[in-house]
C-alpha cells in the first residue's frame, strides 16, 4: 500500500490532536481507515405519497403548510412546534421538538419538505429536517455514518473529503484488469469517492457493488487459501478400504439410498482415499438419513484398517447411536462401545485399553471422546453429529487428535447456502437434498391460545390410537419478565388433564444428566405418553412413535428451531401432527407462523430464517463465525457471494494467482490476515 496512506490523521489539513484523538477512538487512526470509513446506510429524502408510508418509517413529504404553527415551550429549555401540512388532500401533522426557531418559515400556505419518522395512528411526522420548497431537484439520499462523542456526521464528511482530495491518488487498484474488465468493475479510487459522495444513485449502485464483491471476493479468498493450506500442509491419510466389502453392507442395508445418500457417500469417499485430510461439513435435514451415511463412511475407515469416532452432544444421543449403529454392524462383525460419563472405574479402563489395542472399531459418545486419556490405535475418522453446538475450540482439539484423521461434520440445522459458505467457508460442504420416499409430511396448525381445549381433544385422540406426544414450552419456571408458558405449569395442567388415562414426564435443561437420561428412557419405552419439555428435546431425539407435537409460544423460536422441535414427530410410518400456538405481535413473527404451516422443507426454512432475522442471529448466539461486512449484504447480495466464491475456488487452485504480477496486490492483501504463514484465522 502506498506509504502516504498509513499515515497519521494529523497529515490532514483541519485535524488537530483533539479530533485526531476523538477518530482513533472510532479505530480511525490512518487517512486509510478515514478513507475506509464506509457510511452504514443511505438515508433516503425521496418525496413519499403518505398513503404508501408504514408506521415508524424514517419519510419525506412535501406539501403546503396549512396551519399557523403551535409553539409550546415546557420544561426547562424544551419546546414543541405543531403545523399541518396538506399533501395533495391528505392532512397530516408535522411535529418538531426543539427547533422553535423553525417557527418563521412556517408560513401559511408555504411550500415546504419535511422529514422524519411516520406514526401512522397519530397521522403525524416527528420532524427532524425542514426544507422550504421543493426538493425535488436536490440531492435526495445521503450518506449516513456511525459516529462517536463530538464527532459529528457533517464532520466526519469534511475530513473524509479532505483526505479524498489530498491523497485520493495514492489510492491503488487491488484487482488487475482482467478482473475489472471482467465484470465491468468501477475502479478502485473512483468508487470510494462515489460512495463517500454520490452524485446520484445509478453510480451509487455500481460503485457499492465493486466494494461488495471486493469484500466478498477477499473474504473467499482467504477461505480458499486457508483451505488449500490445511489440505495441502497436513498429510492426510489414504483410506484404501475394500470396495466390494463395503457395496454388500450397502446393498445389505434394509432400503436402497436416496441419491442424494449416494452423492455425500461418493464426496466423502473420495475425500478418505485422497491424501489431503477430510474437512467437510455434511448438511441434512432432521430425518434425511444422515445416520447411515455415517455408518457407511465409518465402515469405510475400518475396512481401510483404523477406527472410526463418532462424537455427539448429549448422552441420550450417544446411546441412541450407539444401538443404532451396533444393531447395522452386528452382521458384519464390527464393535461398537459407548463411551459416556457413566462408564467408570474398572469398566471404562478395560475398554480404553481395548481401544488403545484396536479391538474397538468405532466408539461412540460425547466431547468426553476428546479427552486425552482417550487413546485409539488408529484414529481413521471422526464424525461430529450436530456440530454447531461443539465450539471452535473443541473443533480444534478435535482435528488435532490422532494421526491427521478425516474429519466429517454433521448438522441438521439446514444453514443456507450463503451463511454456510461463509461460517464455515474453509470446509467443503456435502447436502442430503432428498427425504427417504415414502415420508409422510408432518401436518402443521398454528392456532391461538384460546384454541387449548380443542387441542387437548387433537392429542387425546392420537394418544387413544397409543400414539405419544410432546409438549414444548420456552421457559421452565415461571417468569415475572414474560408471560410465556412454562413447563412447570403446562406439566400440572396436562397431569391433571389426562389423569387416570394417561402419563406426562417432565423434562427441561436444569434436570441433571442422569435424570434427563431417565426421563428420557420413559418416555422412549412408552411409560409416559406426553413428555412435557423445554427445547432440550430440540437434537436429534428418535422416538419414532411420538406423532403429536404441542409447542406453546411458539412465536419466540426462531424458524430452524422449530423446525428442529418439529422434526421430533414424523419419523415413524404414521401421519404425525404439528401444532403451535402462538399468538406473535408483529408481522414478521405472522410471517414465521404462516411459513411453517406451509413447508416441511428445512432449507426452505433456514433460507426464510436468514432473511427475516439477518445473518449475525442465524445461529442463535454471538460467536457464530459469521463475519461482518462493511458494505456487502449476504442476503441481498447472495448472487455476487456466488460469484466470489467461484472466483476465489478458481483464483486459489490457479499458478497465475500465486505467481503473476497481476495478482500481487490481492495477495497482498492475503498476506496480511496471517493466511500465507499459516496461521489460523479465528
Ligand atoms: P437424520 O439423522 O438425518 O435425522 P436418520 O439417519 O436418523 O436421519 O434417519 C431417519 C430414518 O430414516 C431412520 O429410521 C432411517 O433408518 C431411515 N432411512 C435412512 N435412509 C433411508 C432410505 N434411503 N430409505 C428409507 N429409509 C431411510
Ligand atoms: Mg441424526
Amino acid at each position: 500500500m502506498n506509504k502516504n496512506l498509513n499515515l497519521p490523521l494529523d497529515h490532514l489539513k483541519g485535524i488537530g490532536p483533539e479530533t485526531k484523538k476523538q477518530l482513533e477512538e472510532m479505530r480511525i487512526k490512518t487517512i486509510y481507515d478515514l478513507l475506509e470509513y464506509f457510511p452504514y446506510r443511505y438515508e433516503d429524502f425521496r418525496v413519499r405519497n403518505p398513503e404508501d408510508m408504514k408506521h415508524d418509517e424514517k419519510v419525506t413529504v412535501e406539501g403546503k403548510v396549512h396551519s399557523e404553527p403551535s409553539l409550546v415551550f415546557y420544561g426547562r429549555k424544551k419546546s414543541r412546534l405543531t403545523v399541518k401540512v396538506l399533501i395533495g388532500n391528505i392532512l397530516i401533522s408535522a411535529v418538531f421538538f426543539n427547533q422553535h426557531y423553525l417557527k418563521n418559515k412556517l408560513a401559511l400556505g408555504e411550500l415546504v419538505t419535511v422529514t422524519g419518522k411516520w406514526d401512522q395512528h397519530r397521522q403525524t411526522i416527528t420532524a427532524t429536517h425542514l426544507q422550504v420548497g421543493s426538493n425535488q431537484n436536490g440531492q435526495d439520499f445521503e450518506p449516513v455514518y456511525t459516529v462517536r462523542g463530538s464527532i459529528t456526521v457533517k464532520a466526519l464528511r469534511k475530513y473524509i473529503s479532505a483526505a479524498l482530495t489530498q491523497f485520493g491518488q495514492d489510492l491503488e487498484e487491488v484487482f488487475p484488469d482482467s478482473l475489472l474488465a471482467k465484470y465491468k468493475l468501477m475502479k478502485r479510487n473512483e468508487a470510494l469517492g462515489i460512495i463517500h459522495f454520490p452524485p446520484n444513485r445509478e453510480e451509487l449502485k455500481l460503485a457499492r457493488r465493486r466494494f461488495v464483491y471486493e469484500e466478498f471476493l477477499l473474504f473467499q479468498l482467504k477461505m480458499q487459501a486457508l483451505r488449500k493450506h490445511e489440505r495441502e500442509n497436513s498429510k492426510g491419510m489414504v483410506q484404501g478400504y475394500h470396495l466390494e466389502k463395503l457395496m454388500d453392507f450397502i446393498n445389505g442395508l434394509p432400503f436402497p439410498l436416496t441419491n442424494a445418500q449416494k452423492r455425500v457417500v461418493n464426496e466423502i469417499l473420495k475425500d478418505m482415499k485422497s491424501p489431503f485430510r477430510m474437512n467437510r461439513l455434511l448438511q441434512g435435514d432432521v430425518g434425511s438419513g444422515k445416520t447411515v451415511v455415517a455408518a457407511i463412511v465409518l465402515y469405510a475407515t475400518i475396512l481401510a484398517g483404523h477406527q472410526g469416532a463418532l462424537m455427539v452432544p448429549t448422552e441420550i444421543l450417544a446411546e441412541q447411536h450407539a444401538e443404532s449403529l451396533t444393531a447395522m454392524f452386528s452382521k458384519v462383525g464390527i464393535r461398537c462401545a459407548l463411551l459416556t460419563s457413566s462408564v467408570k472405574g474398572k469398566r471404562r479402563r478395560e475398554l480404553l485399553s481395548e481401544l488403545k489395542e484396536g479391538n474397538i472399531h468405532i466408539l461412540i459418545g460425547t466431547h468426553a471422546l476428546i479427552q486425552d486419556e482417550v487413546e485409539f490405535q488408529s484414529l481413521g475418522l471422526v464424525i461430529t453429529d450436530e456440530q454447531h453446538r461443539f465450539g471452535v475450540e473443541q473443533r480444534r482439539v478435535l482435528r488435532e487428535k490422532g494421526e491427521s484423521p478425516d474429519v466429517l461434520f454433521m448438522t441438521a440445522t439446514p444453514i443456507p447456502r450463503t451463511l454456510a459458505i461463509t461460517a464455515f467457508g474453509e470446509m467443503d460442504v456435502s447436502i442430503i437434498d432428498e427425504m427417504p420416499a415414502g415420508r409422510k409430511t408432518i401436518e402443521t396448525y398454528w392456532v391461538k391460545h384460546d384454541m387449548l381445549t380443542r387441542i387437548l381433544q387433537f392429542m387425546e385422540k392420537e394418544l387413544s390410537q397409543g400414539r405419544q406426544a410432546y409438549v414444548i414450552c420456552p421457559l421452565i419456571e415461571e417468569s415475572e419478565k414474560l408471560d410465556v408458558q412454562n413447563a412447570m405449569d403446562v406439566h400440572a395442567t396436562l397431569a391433571t388433564f389426562f389423569q387416570g388415562r394417561y402419563k406426562v414426564g417432565l423434562m427441561h435443561g436444569k434436570l441433571p444428566a442422569d435424570e434427563k437420561d431417565a426421563i428420557m428412557k420413559e418416555f422412549s419405552e412408552n411409560s409416559t405418553q406426553i413428555l412435557v419439555s423445554t427445547t432440550v428435546v430440540e437434537v436429534g431425539v428418535n422416538v419414532p412413535n411420538s406423532t403429536f407435537m404441542l409447542i406453546y409460544d411458539a412465536e419466540r423460536f426462531g424458524l430452524s428451531q422449530l423446525h428442529q422441535l418439529r422434526g421430533r414427530v414424523g419419523r415413524g410410518d404414521a401421519q404425525s401432527y404439528c401444532v403451535l400456538i402462538a399468538d406473535p405481535k408483529t408481522e414478521v413473527g405472522k410471517e414465521r407462523m404462516k411459513i411453517m404451516t406451509e413447508t416441511n422443507d428445512g432449507f426452505v426454512l433456514s433460507e426464510k430464517d436468514l432473511e427475516l432475522r439477518g445473518p449475525g442471529d442465524f445461529f442463535g448466539r454471538k460467536q457464530s463465525g459469521v463475519p461482518e461486512f462493511k458494505m456487502a449484504d449476504m442476503v441481498h447480495d447472495y448472487r455476487i457471494l456466488e460469484t466470489a466464491r467461484t472466483d476465489a475456488v478458481v483464483l486459489v487452485e490457479s499458478k497465475a494467482f500465486w505467481e503473476s504480477d497481476e495478482y500481487r496486490h490481492l495477495r497482498g492483501l492475503l498476506d496480511d490476515t496471517g493466511v500465507m504463514s499459516g496461521e489460523k484465522l479465528d
